[in-house]
């Protein structure tokens, strides 16, 4: 398990990374969602001790990290940027990794075939795709054979084969009782891959959750009214306890799934309706929502983690 405690990060002025508490269990893929620039790869870097932290720490299984002389045992890392040395080629680069690293000769060549590279093993990286890189990354990263898999936006310029392969490997290395932890600024990429959910916005925690939780908190259903009286129609439905917000475009929309009752509301009160539409908003609604309001509120007030499910689906502020 990975622990994080109070870990903070500044460059100058800016706080990349601001008091981060959470913890990543084995067995499962936890995602780590924030939107560019909200430090996921400052804490990543921090992670595995690339990057000192201003203070606050970050431990393995309850021991601070310390440099070992093999780290590519202990954790295995696929960083945004690619740190391959462009003159070597697959199969040398992976074999001065093993050799620095106490690794057997004979790993290099299962690794090369995990990824899918063995036909390619005698080229030189400096010409591989970026696919081909980000699979070079990953067999690098599986080396070691480590218990702990840390990727840093790993699906950034695959194509759709490759996607799936990066997500259905995470699957297969958490089910073999690993650790892993996948940052993307993709709410539906996260959406496919991960079992929990770490959100960040300023390089604050604003969500630490399950993603079935997350999902059933945030797929927000709602009725959108369209009626000449939206004031009367706003009063009906507030009596009848439903929350109703006024959209951009004047139409309400009611919280719930409850089109009847509103349908049956409005022909008891006689009022005139031209849209009685149920509508829901995405995960990445959910997500943009949860993330701008960080950027909005700059309020010193710590706040809630988790209570993203109770706000509206559109019009805040907008109540009429
Ligand atoms: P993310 O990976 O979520 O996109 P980063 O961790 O890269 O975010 O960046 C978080 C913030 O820290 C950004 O405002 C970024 O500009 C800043 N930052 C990151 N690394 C440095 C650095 N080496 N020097 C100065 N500022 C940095
Ligand atoms: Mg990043």
């Amino acid at each position: 398990m990975i622990e994080l405690n109070e870990l903070t990060k500044r460059y100058g002025e800016t706080v990349a990374v601001d008091r981060l508490s959470f913890q990543v269990r084995p067995g499962r893929v936890t995602g780590f969602l924030g939107p560019n620039g909200a430090g996921k790869s400052t804490t990543m870097r921090m992670m595995l001790g690339l990057d000192r932290p201003t203070s606050g720490e970050v431990r393995f299984d309850g021991r601070p990290y310390a440099r070992s002389a093999d780290p590519l045992r202990h954790v295995g890392a696929l960083l945004e940027a690619k740190d391959v040395h462009s003159g070597r080629t697959a199969h040398n680069h992976l074999l001065w990794l093993a050799q620095s690293n106490r690794i057997p000769r004979r790993r290099v060549r299962e690794v090369l075939e995990l990824v899918g590279l063995e036909s390619v093993a005698g080229r030189r990286a400096g010409q591989f795709s970026l696919g081909m890189s980000q699979r070079l990354g990953v067999a690098a990263a599986l080396l070691g054979d480590p218990p702990v898999l840390l990727f840093d936006e790993p699906v950034n310029g695959l194509d759709p084969e490759g996607i799936r392969w990066i997500r259905d490997l995470m699957k297969e290395l958490a089910g073999e009782g690993r650790t892993v932890f996948v940052s993307s600024h993709l709410m539906s990429e996260m959406a496919l891959t991960a079992e929990h959910l770490i959100v960040i916005g300023r390089g604050r925690l604003l969500a630490d959750t399950g993603m079935k939780e997350f999902i059933a908190r945030n797929s927000l259903t709602f009725v959108r009214v369209r009626t000449p009286e939206p004031d009367r129609m706003h009063q009906v439905l507030t009596e009848r306890g439903i929350t109703v917000t006024r959209a951009a475009d004047g139409a309400l929309e009611a919280v719930g799934d409850q089109a009847a009752t509103i349908g049956e509301l409005a022909a008891r009160q006689g009022l005139t309706v031209h849209e009685v539409s149920v509508q829901s908003a995405s995960l990445e609604d959910a997500f943009m929502r949860l993330t701008e309001q960080d950027v909005e509120y700059r309020s010193p007030v710590s706040r809630t983690v988790g209570q993203q499910g109770e706000r509206q689906p559109t019009g805040q502020g907008k109540e009429s």
